[in-house]
């Protein structure tokens, strides 16, 4: 919301103390100063909100199928259990798993809950694009980034697997990324993903060598290309410490809970999505600078 809009919320109210350096100006979009309402008039905000839903629903659809390596185009939605093809009443988001309870309205088997999760998710990263974001243009590749990095971070929990589908997008994203005008420039992406593949590539090696057996997956390997693409070569370091520090919370999560140290398998790339996601909003949002 730029100084001199008038917020819809409190017309009345002036915007201009955004532009008096009060506070920062970028810090000011992120909602009206006055009465801190979100900018959800904001057409591509609105949009954001509205398609948020059906992107969950579609999400949950490739890490359903992607990682066992089915068709996601031609194939209707399906229950597991009996193979009974959905209706449309059956894959409204979030309503149809609330209103059949979490199972299939015919065999009556459970709905792994983590569909409706990943649902709200995709609603609550719309919403995370929106407040964070200044521009249109950021609004939507903030949001694209934190819907693939929600497949990839799910797909990599459930499965141990990052789907190639969802890592292709995730680097196409960064370099539409970098070539807006808030981006870094095509050889920064490219850079940060040659560096960002290239790393995990060269401990990939060295580990397999060292202890005779694979440490970290090829799929890692092409997620710190998508990853790369979208912070840089500079972000690399913080980025990496980040899901570091998430893998190690995962690791004395799962010890205490009696897996052996050093043999338990981590989701290293849902540490690295969730590291690259704060690390991007912070960096939107100024928050990091
Ligand atoms: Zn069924």
């Amino acid at each position: 919301m730029a100084a001199g809009t008038v917020c819809p919320f409190s017309p009345y109210a002036s915007l201009s103390r955004a532009s008096n350096g009060q506070y920062s100006p970028k810090r000011a979009k992120l909602s009206c100063p006055n009465c801190l309402s979100l900018p959800v008039t904001d057409p591509t905000a609105l949009f954001l909100l509205l398609v948020s839903p059906a992107i969950g629903s579609f999400l949950a659809v490739l890490v359903d199928r992607l990682p066992r390596g089915e068709n996601v185009v031609s194939r209707r939605s399906f229950c597991r259990s009996c193979g009974t093809q959905l209706h449309i009443g059956d894959l409204v988001p979030i309503l149809s798993f609330a209103w059949s309870k979490g199972r299939c309205r015919r065999c009556d088997s459970r709905i792994p809950p983590w569909v409706l999760y990943l649902e709200i998710a995709a609603i609550a990263a719309a919403g995370f694009a929106i407040i964070a974001s200044d521009t249109a243009a950021t609004m939507l590749i903030t949001a694209v980034f934190l819907w693939l990095l929600l497949g990839l971070a799910v797909s990599d929990l459930l499965w141990m697997r990052l789907p190639d589908l969802l890592t292709a997008l995730l680097f196409a994203s960064g370099l539409i990324a970098a070539m807006g005008s808030d981006g870094s420039g095509v050889e920064m992406a490219l850079l940060g993903a040659a560096l960002g593949a290239g790393s995990f590539l060269v401990l990939r090696i060295i580990y397999r060598a060292l202890r005779g057996r694979e440490g970290l997956g090829l799929g890692d390997v092409k997620l710190m290309a998508g990853l790369g693409a979208f912070t840089g070569p500079f972000d690399l370091p913080l980025l990496v410490l980040g899901g570091a520090i998430f893998g190690i919370l995962w690791g004395a999560i799962r010890h205490r809970r009696g897996d052996t140290l050093g043999q338990q398998s981590i989701p290293f790339g849902t540490a690295l999505c969730l590291a690259a996601a704060l690390l991007w909003l912070s960096r939107v949002t100024g928050l990091l600078n």
